[in-house]
């Protein structure tokens, strides 16, 4: 058995040869449909490598835990990835990789950039699906970095994620393998989704949408495509409605690198596919139908003007997946809205109008509500998923489901009156879209097994450091498990309003003690597992509408705009009681050794609130040569004096770009009417960034960013660029941020190597 073969060469009955993706490709070019060119590794490869290695058999016994115990998984993870990536690779196997990657190259006629995924296949059940369990690697060029991805594709394998599924499911770990599928990569200009039929009613009509660049953009719902429908018996496009595109994503074509950029002015407007485009794309898209015997949902690409299918795969509803008695799904999307938090769950709908509703969520239940509030999150542990009517990608629906790994869709605007309470709908946080019924797709399998938060057994080493954010307590072990350089971000407001009370109450009924001891307990917990790593802990940020429905609540003023209202640093510094309270309970976590626990003041815009915060902790007996204090630069204000926050003394700055971005840009970050508008990336706020870091770096003062923007990867490249001491991502952002920091330090070595 070859260890490698061509696309071409390979059909359905090669599944057991090639895993299912790779089979489902060659299939494709078999019946004229063009896909980009490439080839696979072998499942046999894959097999002869860990026998011939002598390491099979040390492997398996490696995996044999029960994978119920999260601590077991993921040392069965950790045991299987080493000896992966550590054992000697067969000569032979090795070479027929590299010289495979290099003919491919001779064949384009230059070195190209390639993707390696990860194709995996049973024995037993040739065509069972493991999709999204494996690893992707893209935009890899040169025979050993194409090497060196095929042998992680194959660790992969041994993810946590997998070995749980496998087990569940009940799959033999010996008698699965891999296929690693290496696929040219296509530089599209402009690039979409189609359906084969209509995905809501099954007619035949092919639906198209288009956005310009790399396909991420429309995949991920971040642009408003152009969307096209092509009725297939007369073969006419009948519907065309053209959208205004904001962003695109493109290639950098020397790193390979993705980046998001604004749309072009004369291209937002403009209509992204001709109209033989449309028509080439339908007769696609009813080949794969026809092919496959079902409604395709396929992604495609165009580079060059030439079409590149890039993946066809059925559109919904597994007869398997449904529960007895359960109706049939017709895979109808209810309503669509930003996905916030990824991943897919199905269950009943309760409509949730304040935290006294929330018994009526039960495990698994979607909680659907206009917007959640920190006195929901009880109820929120318990949602199979979290629908709103309002939010960004920054409200507190989007920042709490992703840290509990729940799938959510925000800013649907009409979710609490389209949903009907005790309806069955399926979620897709991903997609930012909710069905009807029972969908279970490929990425709901996927979903099934854990996900967020998952421990790493490498870390690169980087100057830049990457730290987490965190607001649950309870996630505390799975953030410490990112092997994060800290915590960049302890949110304890939503610690307080969990707790039910407003901090007033406590003073009001002579509970002070009780307050302080509550709020130790709970920072205690994050400040252990991260030991002697450092912990920010930001002081109370929350806004007044949020302790309105709490006890003791009651009195909270009515703000026409709480988040420009009495928030934060300007709260704390008019009703001090509960400022010292929080003060005393840094000085107890001291006093108890635990002197990894820094102060962070948030919403500051005068140098003289840092002034008055820090008299008070002196007052409180606070030393503060011991303990570090730092600011939020959440405000232009705040930017753009920095100097006299720096003359006034202070260990770090983080900035909070959630909110430095609606304050810039006037975007309210909570409003999806403006979501579109809000982007971190938007000059004015690099132009801010860039000042303070700046003025700091010169100052010896420490600089992070502790905003949602720190876990975007773009972000995080631009602010290694512009040299912040530290990044603190979200728990399921880790590990990319890392990977992107360390290639982009590398970068700017390599390129000061070369001036
Ligand atoms: C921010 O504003 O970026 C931030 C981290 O604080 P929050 O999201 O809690 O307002
Ligand atoms: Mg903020």
């Amino acid at each position: 058995m070859s260890t490698v073969v061509w696309l071409e060469e390979v059909g359905k009955e090669d599944i057991p040869v090639v895993g299912g993706k790779g089979a489902s490709l060659g299939e494709m070019i078999g019946i004229g449909v063009p896909v980009p060119g490439g080839f696979a590794v072998t499942a046999q490869a894959f097999r002869d490598f860990i026998e011939r290695a002598g390491i099979a058999q040390q492997l398996f016994a490696s995996l044999n835990v029960n994978v119920s115990n999260q601590e077991s998984l993921l040392k069965a993870e950790a045991q299987a990835k080493k000896l992966i990536m550590e054992a000697k690779v067969p000569h032979d196997i090795e070479e027929a990789i590299k010289s495979r990657y290099n003919e491919l190259c001779e064949r384009e006629g230059e070195q190209v950039f390639v993707a390696v995924r990860s194709s995996a296949t049973a024995e037993d059940l040739p065509d069972a699906s493991f999709a999204g369990q494996q690893e992707t690697y893209l935009n890899m060029r040169g025979a050993d970095a194409v090497f060196d991805a095929v042998r992680k594709c194959w660790a992969s394998l041994y993810g946590a994620r997998a070995i749980f599924y496998r087990v569940e499911q009940g799959f033999d770990h010996e008698k699965v393998n891999l296929s690693a599928i290496v696929q040219i990569m296509v530089d599209s200009e402009k690039s979409g989704v189609m359906f084969s039929s209509q995905p809501s009613t099954g007619q035949p009509v092919v639906v198209i949408e288009a956005a310009w660049g790399l396909g991420e953009t429309v995949v991920s719902g971040s642009v408003s495509p152009d969307n096209y429908e092509v009725d297939r018996s007369s073969r006419k496009i009948v519907n065309r409605y053209i959208a205004s595109k904001e962003i695109m994503t493109v290639r950098d074509r020397t790193t390979g690198e993705t980046v998001t950029i604004p749309v072009p002015a004369d291209k937002k407007e403009a209509v992204v596919l001709t109209d033989s485009e449309i028509l080439d794309l339908a007769r696609y898209a009813e080949v794969l139908e026809k092919h496959y015997g079902m409604p395709q949902d396929i992604e495609f690409g165009v580079q060059g003007g030439k079409i590149y299918i890039l993946q066809s795969r059925p559109i919904t509803t597994i007869a398997s997946g449904q529960k007895k008695g359960e109706p049939a799904s017709s895979g109808k999307i209810l309503i669509s809205g930003l996905g916030a938090s990824p991943g897919v769950a199905t269950g009943e709908v309760r409509l949730i109008s304040s935290s006294r509703d929330l018994d009526k969520i039960k495990q698994g239940d979607i909680m659907v509500t206009v917007m959640t509030m920190p006195d929901m999150v009880p109820g929120m542990r318990r949602a199979g998923a979290i629908v709103t009517d309002e939010g960004g990608m920054a409200c507190h629906a989007a920042i709490v489901s992703r840290e509990l790994g729940c799938p959510a869709v925000v800013g649907s605007k009409k979710a609490t009156k389209v949903l009907k309470e005790g309806m069955l709908v399926t979620v897709d946080g991903t997609k930012g879209q909710v069905y009807e019924g029972r969908v279970v797709t490929e990425a709901a399998k996927a979903s099934a097994a854990p996900t967020a938060g998952m421990a790493v057994s490498y870390k690169p080493i980087t100057a830049t450091e990457v730290k987490v954010n965190i607001s649950e307590p309870s996630r505390a072990q799975a953030a410490a498990a990112t092997l994060a350089d800290g915590v960049g971000l302890l949110r304890i407001e939503h610690m307080i309003l969990e707790m039910g009370k407003t901090p007033n109450y406590y003073i009001q009924n002579g509970l002070s003690e009780q307050y302080v001891d509550d709020l130790v307990k709970n920072i205690k917990v994050v400040a252990d597992a991260f030991f002697p790593r450092p912990v920010w802990v930001r002081t109370l940020d929350a806004p007044t509408d949020e302790f309105r429905a709490m006890q003791g609540g009651e009195g909270e003023p009515h703000e026409h705009n709480p988040m420009l209202g009495w928030r934060g640093i300007r709260r704390d510094l008019t009703e001090t009681d509960h400022f010292r309270l929080e003060v005393s309970a840094f000085k107890k976590l001291h006093q108890m050794g635990l002197t990894n626990v820094g102060i962070m003041l948030p919403l500051v815009q005068h140098f003289s609130e840092l002034r008055r915060a820090k008299e008070i902790m002196v007052q409180e007996g606070l030393d503060l040569e011991k303990i570090d204090v730092g600011i939020m630069v959440e405000t232009p204000a705040a930017a753009l004096t920095i100097d006299e926050f720096i003359d006034e003394g202070l260990d770090f700055v983080s900035f909070g770009t959630n909110d430095l971005t609606q304050y810039t840009l006037a975007v309210d970050r909570n409003n999806e009417n403006v979501a579109p508008l809000f982007t971190e990336l938007h000059p004015a706020v690099i132009k801010l960034i860039e000042y303070v870091v700046e003025r700091c770096r010169d100052a010896g003062v420490v600089t992070s960013i502790c905003g949602q923007a720190g876990s975007y990867p773009e972000m995080a490249k631009r602010l290694v660029e512009i040299g912040i001491s530290s990044i603190s991502a979200n728990i399921d952002a880790v590990a990319v941020v890392r990977e992107t920091v360390a290639r982009s330090e590398l970068r700017m070595m390599l390129e000061s190597l070369r001036e």
